[in-house]
């Protein structure tokens, strides 16, 4: 048996983010360094969950004021990681992102830039096509472009945390999947695959498979897993223009009811291009391939908003979100046994603020005040009034 002071179940960004921070202490050591078990089901940086990929979108231009201040404190954050771990996960690329004309949601972005300061330019379809030639827009389309847009390199942040984690005393248990949850007032227990591991509190970050383990301690929160299909688009021979992340910006296409969304090429051949929140429910122990209906979808986005890409994808792949039914993330403890504490439910939105989330879900586990305004992802909202899911990407 071994004994911890916490164990961190999932080892995507937010379970990695969460154990370094534990391991680590806090600036002011205002919370101590402590013994950390990170279990993960499968191995470090594996495909069949949310965090995977070469790269994620980090940008300002959020329609919530108060996610445009938690991309504000990531920011530093990641920064510090890239410091510490000497290796670089941030891209300036700058943001594009088009609408309808008179969409509500181009209107709420350009009010929430403003009022919080952070420059950005409102573009006319003829400039958006001298600067970012390879992207096609219709003549009435709203174009808003963010400057301080960016990626970060997704699996090398994922590999970085697992290894700060470790050089900081993060004991890292792998292919082990968690089966059976034990809480006492004294401590809880966490058994599967050969595991028998004890600490005094516990903290759940498995992703689309949260759901099912809380289960095992009474909670059903309204979690659902959807397979996201996403594909990468080669430039065509002829296309003249570079699809890279130093010369095209990251897009986001509020395109009527659909949400597009691409990334221009890192370090997988071809432009990464997906459909927010369009996958359809599914089974997180499944691995399907991608949806040919999703992926036809993609193709039929690609020939249209970028005729110098090459329409059949060179590579397909799936991936899960983990939605509540306001999009909004659960970030808690378990109502009734304060020792467990809960993140999961990023609704295809949390990557960028896995450092950030770390440090509150440690703040969480070991009852400390937490420095972030918590109060729109708490558990009780579930059991109130109807939630309005929220706008935007
Ligand atoms: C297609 C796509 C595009 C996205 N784009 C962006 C973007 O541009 N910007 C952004 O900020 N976010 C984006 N996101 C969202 C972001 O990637 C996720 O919110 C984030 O990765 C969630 O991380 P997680 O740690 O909660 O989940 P996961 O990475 O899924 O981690 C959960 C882990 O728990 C493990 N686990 C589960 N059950 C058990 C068990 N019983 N025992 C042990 N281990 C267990 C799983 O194996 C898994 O590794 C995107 C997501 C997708 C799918």
């Amino acid at each position: 048996m071994n004994r911890f002071d916490v164990i961190v179940i999932g080892g995507g960004i937010i379970g990695a983010s969460t154990a370094c921070a534990l391991a680590r202490g806090n600036a002011d050591l205002s919370r101590p360094a402590l013994r950390v078990a990170l279990v993960e089901a499968l191995a470090p940086g594996h495909k069949r969950g949310s965090s995977h990929g070469d790269g994620r979108i980090m940008r300002f231009t959020y329609p919530e004021r108060e996610y445009l201040e938690l991309v504000r404190s990531s920011i530093p954050a990641w920064r510090q990681i890239e410091h510490q771990g000497d290796v670089r996960l941030i891209e300036r690329t700058g943001n594009w992102e088009c609408g309808r004309p008179g969409s509500a949601i181009m209107a709420q972005l350009d009010a929430t830039l403003s009022a919080a300061g952070v420059p950005f330019e409102r573009l006319t379809a003829a400039e958006s096509r001298r600067r970012f030639p390879q992207i096609q827009v219709e003549e009435d389309t709203e174009v808003l472009y963010e400057p301080s847009g960016t990626i970060l390199r997704a699996d090398l942040a994922l590999r970085t945390l697992w290894r700060l984690g470790r050089e900081s005393g993060v004991e890292h248990f792998t292919h082990r999947r968690v089966e059976r949850l034990e809480v006492t007032d004294e401590s809880v227990r966490v058994q599967g695959d050969g595991l028998n591991l004890v600490a005094g509190s516990l903290v759940v970050t498995a992703g689309s498979w949260s759901r099912g383990l809380l289960m095992d301690l009474g909670l059903d929160l309204p979690l659902t897993a959807h397979r996201e299909a996403l594909a990468y688009f080669p430039p065509r021979a002829d296309s003249g223009h570079s699809h890279r992340f130093d010369h095209m910006p990251v897009l986001i296409d509020y395109d009527d009811q659909d949400i597009f969304f691409a990334l221009p090429q890192i370090d997988i051949p071809g432009v990464k291009v997906g459909r927010h929140r369009s996958g359809p429910l599914t089974d997180p122990d499944l691995d399907p391939p991608a949806d040919p209906l999703l992926i036809q979808r993609l193709v039929e986005y690609v020939t249209r908003r970028f005729p110098s890409l090459h329409p059949r994808p060179s590579q397909t792949l799936t991936c899960l979100y983990t939605n509540t039914p306001d999009f909004h993330f659960v970030l808690d403890r378990h109502p009734e046994l304060p020792q467990v504490t809960i993140g999961t439910g990023f609704s295809g939105h949390g990557f960028k603020f896995g450092p950030v989330l770390g440090e509150a879900l440690a703040q969480l586990a070991t009852h400390r005040s937490c420095p972030m305004d918590l109060s729109a992802f708490g558990i009780r909202r579930f059991s109130g009034p109807a939630l309005r899911p929220r706008l935007g990407a």
